[in-house]
């Protein structure tokens, strides 16, 4: 049994994920979207194949709408890509350093902050393809 704070986190997460947008319509879109992308955007593009976990919004929506189901503006991405590369690259975004278009996880931009702060040496022109798709590139 968890525990009542367990409990009101869980709740808690829920409820301002839900405001922002991810409903269970959210969930059904973004399981088929992963469905027919497998494959981390950012790892295929310097040569790695990792599952895809997050439906990643290229252009932060900011609860915006259209832009939230605008499916031409998602790109697959494993955790990793999501949580360190995706992230930074939407500071950079945020303060004018990039355009919308260094967003996608295959993009100059990208591929220079996923090679920096990759901690498995790819060397060059490729590397590691894994067989087993669990493995990200984070351990
Ligand atoms: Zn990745």
């Amino acid at each position: 049994m968890p525990t009542r704070t367990e409990q009101n986190a869980a709740v808690d997460e829920r409820g301002s994920a839900r405001e922002r947008g991810y409903g269970a319509q959210w969930d059904r879109a973004s399981a088929l979207f992963r469905l027919h992308h497998p494959i981390c955007k950012g790892c295929e593009a310097v040569g790695l194949a990792t599952a895809t976990e997050v439906t990643d919004h290229v252009e932060p929506h900011k609860g915006d709408h259209d832009r939230f189901w605008n499916a031409a503006m998602w790109q697959p991405a494993c955790r990793w890509h999501h949580d360190v590369i995706k992230q930074k690259l939407e500071v950079m975004f945020a303060k004018g350093t990039i355009v919308v278009a260094d967003l996608w996880l295959d993009s100059q931009a990208a591929v220079r902050l996923t090679l920096a702060e990759l901690p498995v040496d790819v060397g060059v022109g490729g590397g590691r393809k894994s067989s087993d798709p669990s493995q990200g590139p984070a351990l």
